[in-house]
């Protein structure tokens, strides 16, 4: 990437040139990573707070502590940002075990934590944002939760999500939907999944796959807008069924899926709703 112009690196500002790591850490052979995924809107990264404590908790979950607080994580990233003066962006924030072993076990392995921030208008096109993507079932299954922990944005857990959209890239769709062990549908690559049920939203429980930070937020603006959510197992079978569809995550935001499967649908007032209350709160802003 030669966009980034500037990265915190374990407490220093570093050029990505010089923001390196050794070939032999621990993070990079076995995925003991965690990462976060943030976006910029007006200068201001939307539920910062957020963010940070699930880089922290996510760490914890493999079984490391971070060096840093939350509050440390988050004047690092607003530093970050006000440096590269960018408005509308994308933040992304990773630690690593460095190499201090390679044994399967870490022990005395340090943890690095490095912040990258860049430009980054929007994911998707125009045509895109209203239309909505296109989604094929994956042949590869989110990860059992008892083979990973499946709550932590960990680098190893994402080899699931590469392998997916892989696959169906291959067959012609834009992303992949992965069902669960028992063949409910989980979520997407890199999103969560609603659907638009009459005047209800319908989406899996958040046992199996990670309970998105954006799917948290949707579930807020349904309740002041008085809209049901009903969390619950859904098959494939009852796709059919439903008025619409939308993928949530920060870097998806709120966006509409005009395919599934063979399946296609349109994109409902519901839906329109909620992405145009998203937007209203990305700008205004939530710390
Ligand atoms: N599921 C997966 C697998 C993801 O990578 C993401 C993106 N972080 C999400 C869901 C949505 O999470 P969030 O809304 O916190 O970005």
């Amino acid at each position: 990437m030669d966009n980034v112009k500037l990265i915190w690196l374990n407490g220093q500002w570093l050029e990505q040139e010089s923001a390196v790591t050794n070939v032999l850490s621990h993070g990079l052979h076995y995925g003991t990573s965690v990462f976060e995924g943030e976006r910029i809107y007006n200068g201001n990264v939307f539920r910062l707070h957020d963010h940070s404590q699930r880089l922290i908790d996510s760490a914890k979950m493999l079984g490391f502590d971070l060096p840093y607080s939350v509050d440390e994580l988050n004047h690092a990233t607003k530093e970050l940002v006000t440096r590269l003066d960018i408005q509308t962006g994308y933040v992304r924030p990773v630690a690593w075990l460095d190499d201090t072993s390679l044994a399967m076990l870490p022990s005395r392995n340090k943890v690095n934590v490095a912040i990258a921030a860049w430009n980054w208008p929007d994911l998707f096109d125009e045509e895109t944002r209203t239309k909505g993507l296109r989604l094929g079932y994956s042949k590869w299954m989110r990860q059992h939760p008892k083979a990973a922990p499946v709550a932590a944005k960990a680098g190893g857990n994402y080899l699931n999500s590469v392998l997916a959209i892989q696959d169906v890239r291959g067959k012609g769709f834009d992303e992949a939907l992965l069902l669960d062990f028992e063949g409910n549908i989980a979520e997407a690559t890199g999103a969560n999944i609603f659907f638009v049920e009459g005047q209800k939203l319908v989406t899996p429980i958040a046992d199996r796959f990670l309970n998105g930070i954006t799917r948290q937020t949707v579930i807020h603006i349904a309740n002041e807008l008085d809209i049901d959510v009903e969390q619950r197992r859904i098959q494939p079978a009852e796709v059919a069924k439903f008025d619409g569809a939308f993928l949530c995550g920060t870097a998806y935001e709120v966006l509409p899926i005009h395919v599934i499967g063979d399946f296609e649908f349109d994109v409902p007032t519901l839906t329109r709703q909620i992405i145009d209350q998203y937007q209203t709160l990305c700008v205004q802003g939530w710390e």
